[in-house]
């Protein structure tokens, strides 16, 4: 398994996406060995480590880690992951006034569109972003792991943490978020 560039749509949206200063990150796994948990979770942690070689930061992701991984239905996935989308700390594109309701939902739609697979035959896990361990509960500790990661969404705003597959799709999705104001 190895991260890749998703489908053909997917990074002109994410581009879109992150000009109206969305805070997810979408990591893109290809060569799946099959739809398991075991998969799922690995590719979290390939898509942990991609999500922080992109922001530039030398931390590792511990063994294990994350330390529990639940699927999760379509219904149980999509409400949140629209809140994670169009609610950031800051509005989206508030440099420009904040989209609109409309705009938001055209947004939501063409993300929803390009990057995830079609409906609810999707296989989606939620994992946990909590510390890795006891001992890791030390923020200053916590700034060089992986688990430091969720720390800001750990403040108020929210952390998020999914794998989404599908048997006829040949990426799966890693979708991260941590974020405060
Ligand atoms: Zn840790």
């Amino acid at each position: 398994m190895m991260i890749s560039a998703g489908p053909a749509r997917a990074a002109a949206c994410i581009d879109r996406y992150v000009d109206v200063d969305g805070v997810l990150d979408f990591v893109f796994c290809e060569g799946l060995p099959d739809h398991s948990l075991a998969t799922h979770h690995a590719a979290a942690r390939l898509g942990l480590e991609e999500a922080l070689r992109r922001a530039q930061h030398p931390r590792v992701v511990p063994a294990g880690y994350p330390s529990a991984s639940q699927p999760v239905t379509w219904a149980e996935f999509l409400p949140p992951f629209r809140h994670a989308v169009l609610e950031p700390p800051y509005n989206l594109g508030v440099a420009q006034g904040g989209l609109s309701a409309s705009e938001k939902d055209a947004l939501f739609v063409e993300l929803c569109a390009a990057l995830l697979p079609k409906g609810s035959d999707s296989v989606v896990v939620a994992h946990d972003t909590s510390p890795c361990t006891p001992s890791c509960t030390n923020r200053r500790k916590r700034s060089s792991c992986a688990c430091g990661y969720f720390d800001a969404g750990s403040e108020w705003w929210g952390t998020f943490f999914w794998t989404v597959s599908h048997p006829d799709a040949p990426h799966m999705l890693v979708i991260l978020g941590s974020a405060t104001d």
